[in-house]
């Protein structure tokens, strides 16, 4: 094993999901020389391609929003193409099954919201009155609620109608927040709704992917890391870190020495990759109050012919949350993709179960053959619960010189890819604030 020195800023990485991959091109992008370690060989963390039966398919559905304005950002500045080659931007529209519909026009704001509200179909007047209360009432108060509420009790105290909460509120809390609106935390969901629905209109689009998620950023972002003389290095896993007097210590095929250390990894990894640096205690106290929510994709080969009416579509009442028409999105003729967010009864069930019976489901809907394959993917720790109260780690740690970046760092968002970009960033920000 050898040791090179680092006498200049050189940045080390470990973790090359979106936050790590964030933090690499923000920092290349200011000629900071910077090296990746990722442990698996496909760059992209919890959103990235895996390949089954010669399709690239992704570990879990996702999809952004216009509010992800980081991300977006990164995005179109590592692929030099407008976000339109890879992202279908849609106007906020949720059709849910079997008769839920919503649309935002393409109208100023408040009026697409207003607009998508009063046309909505599935709802009642009363219905409707009290989701704009809610909104209008939320507004008053900035979007604040007290400490320590449920979305649940929030939504109460709001009076705010069951059906509406079928039909909307809870669908959009499990999606953006991954927990149910009785775990997941009131103030945290304020946050997306002010930032989705109560911006600008274009932060209420929906962004659907028409590639898979290594080749939306964290594969480009590489791409323009190296052109800028950065190293990413995928298949490397780190097996150990070490605080020292100048610098730090990265060990994986060899051991090298850095100016600063950004640690990218999920927060279940945390433990075991640094526990043995004693300033991160309070970091790792805080992480073991973190409990994590699932998701499942569930991917079904239809023959090429079968499409759905829309390329996303929500279904109540049913195993099925949404499902994704990929022929439309990705150019993957008879591909359906359908996940479940947060957990549910869904997980006692074996694989070929689970894939036969959301077949079922979607047959009682939609007329379809049988599928000719399918793929279950479960992300057991797809996120932390989003619950109330609970403390998130800081990107900055006590130690000069090391971060910590991830979905789960300190942000008013919940886990999701634009809290991951943003840390990355943040990160990068300390150190070239530090060294300008
Ligand atoms: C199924 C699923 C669906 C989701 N849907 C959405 C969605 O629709 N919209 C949304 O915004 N978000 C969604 N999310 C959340 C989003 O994917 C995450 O918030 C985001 O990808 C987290 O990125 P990260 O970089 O913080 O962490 P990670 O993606 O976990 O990246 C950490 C990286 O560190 C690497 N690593 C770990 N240990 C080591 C080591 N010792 N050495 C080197 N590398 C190491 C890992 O391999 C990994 O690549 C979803 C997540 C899942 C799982």
């Amino acid at each position: 094993m050898t040791t090179t020195a680092a006498k200049t800023t050189h940045v080390a990485i470990v973790g090359g999901g979106w936050a790590g991959m964030s933090a690499a091109v923000e920092l290349a992008s200011r000629k900071i020389p910077v090296t990746v370690y990722e442990a698996a060989n496909t760059l992209g963390g919890r959103a990235r391609r895996v390949m089954t039966n010669g399709l690239a398919l992704d570990n879990g559905l996702h999809i952004l929003v216009g509010a992800y304005k980081e991300t977006l950002r990164m995005i179109r500045m590592v692929s030099g193409t407008g976000e339109s080659a890879n992202l279908l931007r849609l106007p906020l529209r949720f059709r849910v099954e079997p008769d839920f519909r919503m649309h935002a026009p393409r109208l100023p704001r408040p009026l697409h919201l207003f607009a998508a509200i009063v046309f909505a179909r599935g709802l009642a007047v009363s219905e409707k009155v009290a989701a704009m209360r809610f909104m209008q009432s939320m507004k008053s108060n900035g979007f604040r609620c007290e400490r320590g509420l449920t979305t649940t009790d929030l939504l109460q105290r709001q009076r705010q109608p069951h059906e509406l909460i079928e039909c909307l509120w809870g669908p959009l809390c499990i999606a953006a927040l991954n927990t149910i609106p009785d775990q997941a935390d009131a103030q945290v969901f304020l946050n997306v709704i002010s930032d989705c629905l109560a911006g600008p209109r274009a932060a209420s689009d929906l962004l659907l992917p028409k590639v898979d998620f290594s080749a939306l950023f964290p594969e480009p972002a590489a791409e323009y890391v190296r052109r800028r003389g950065g190293l990413v290095h995928p298949g490397q896993t780190a097996t150990s870190l070490r605080v020292l007097d100048d610098g730090f210590e990265v060990t994986a095929s060899h051991t090298r020495r850095y100016s600063h250390l950004i640690i990218a990894v999920g927060p279940h990894r945390l433990e075991k990759l640094a526990g043995n640096i004693p300033q991160l205690a309070p970091q790792l106290e805080m992480l073991r109050q973190f409990d994590y929510q699932p998701i499942y994709s569930v991917f079904l080969q239809y023959p090429a012919q079968v499409t759905l009416p829309e390329a996303m579509i929500g279904m109540r009442n049913s195993l099925v949350q949404w499902v994704f028409d990929r022929g439309r999105l990705c150019n993957q003729p008879g591909m359906l993709g359908v996940v479940i967010s947060a957990s549910g009864s869904h997980q006692a069930l074996a694989r070929d179960n689970l894939a036969q019976q959301i077949h079922e489901q979607l047959a009682q809907r939609f007329s379809l053959p049988e599928p000719l394959w399918s793929q279950v993917i479960a992300e057991k720790r797809a996120t932390f619960t989003a619950k109330p109260q609970l403390q998130r780690p800081a990107n900055l740690t006590g130690v000069p010189g090391l971060f910590l970046a991830g979905d789960y760092t300190s942000s008013p968002y919940p886990a999701t890819l634009e809290s991951a970009v943003r840390s990355g960033l943040a990160c990068a920000r300390s150190i070239l604030n530090f060294d300008d």
